[in-house]
């Protein structure tokens, strides 16, 4: 078994013939095509480091098809737990890394690029939730797995965008709850419990957030057949659930799904053309789910800058150099392994964004 070694043997022990074409500036690692002899270094390079590649379903096409798994945040980090080899590459943002790395603190979770952050996760700060629950003493604090370990170390109760409502109604009635980070799932929840002693945070994602009401109404008008998928953390899923219950859209056709639930429910559609609200990465999955099946996305514009940083040159180095190799402080993955497995206990977790 081959394990992660320092950078001052990796470049002879991994070597390989593409390395010398990656290019670093403006912020990313270039220089390198997502091609079929780059896609079997990629698997000679993982083989020899014992390393799972996973993949979220907003990265790059050419990323998504070498890793080994495909998914959402969750449900990677649930298979970075249960691999067989001792080290993960995480390709997504910092944060899901992080979450893999609460999960299986004894492997080397590597990410191509740890400049990959979340506009979301960084809505808000570890002293910033500190201060907010000293101003509310008592209250529980649920927080949406987009946040950084030290977030959730502070967290009582981690949820998905598919169990967030079954977490928020699982607190008593009495009892305060501050909710955190993602502004728009948080109106979700409020709408649908009823719940008035809920303190949202106004964080938010830049992508989700690009996605707006007016775009949709217009495809949806545009298109009075396709069906309507929208993430819940997506501006729109307000307007969404407005433009149903006004009876503009039928209500069966709008339909408030995790990226996970998406895949579900396109395999089982009888559409022909399904819209789509979410990031545009998303749509590579979807099409390979149900191939028949005209998926489009409600604004092309929303693609995330951040999971885009994961470029077939950042994989390449990543698994020739060993890094970048993601750490999370002992007792910080203790707490935030507590309110990650509270989430698993509670309704259908699903997987995250
Ligand atoms: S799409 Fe938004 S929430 Fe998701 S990783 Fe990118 S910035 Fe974060």
């Amino acid at each position: 078994m081959t394990t992660a070694t320092s950078a001052a043997t990796t470049t002879t022990e991994f070597s390989s013939s593409l390395y010398d074409r990656i290019v670093e500036g403006g912020g990313m690692y270039t220089g390198v095509d997502g091609d079929r002899e780059w896609a079997a270094e990629v698997k000679r390079l993982a083989k020899l480091r014992d390393a799972t590649i996973l993949a979220h379903n907003y990265e790059l096409p050419a990323i998504q098809d070498v890793a080994d798994f495909v998914g959402d945040s969750l449900a990677l980090s649930r298979i970075a737990a249960d691999v067989t080899t001792s080290t993960i590459v995480f390709c997504g943002v910092h944060f899901m890394a992080e979450t893999a790395k609460i999960l299986s603190p004894e492997k080397t979770v590597l990410i191509p690029d740890q400049r990959a952050g979340c506009s979301l996760a960084d809505s808000i700060k570890a002293v910033e939730l500190q201060e907010w629950k000293d101003e509310h003493p008592g209250a529980v604090v649920v927080s949406y797995v987009n946040t950084t370990a030290e977030v959730k170390a502070l967290t009582d109760i981690c949820c998905t965008s598919s169990n967030a409502v079954e977490v928020v109604q699982s607190i008593p009635e009495d009892t305060e709850i501050l909710f955190l980070p993602d502004q728009f799932l948080g109106a979700h929840v409020k709408r649908v419990t009823g719940r008035q002693n809920m303190h949202i945070w106004a964080g938010e994602c830049h992508v989700h957030a690009g996605i707006n009401g007016d775009e949709l109404a217009a495809q949806a008008e545009a298109h009075p057949d396709a069906d309507l998928y929208v993430h819940p953390e997506c501006g729109c899923a307000t307007s969404a659930l407005y433009l149903a219950g006004a009876g503009a859209v039928p209500d069966e056709r709008v339909k408030i799904l995790s990226t996970g639930g998406m895949l579900d429910a396109a395999r089982e559609t009888g559409k022909k053309e399904v819209l789509v609200a979410t990031e545009v990465g998303m749509l590579h999955q979807l099409r390979m789910a149900a191939p028949g099946v005209d998926f489009r996305a409600v604004n092309d514009r929303a693609s995330c800058k951040y999971m885009k940083m994961i470029t077939p040159a950042a994989l390449l180095r990543c698994l020739v150099e060993g890094k970048d190799e993601v750490f999370v402080d002992a007792d910080m993955a203790d707490a935030g392994r507590k309110a990650v497995t509270r989430m698993i206990g509670i309704g259908q977790p699903g997987g995250g964004e």
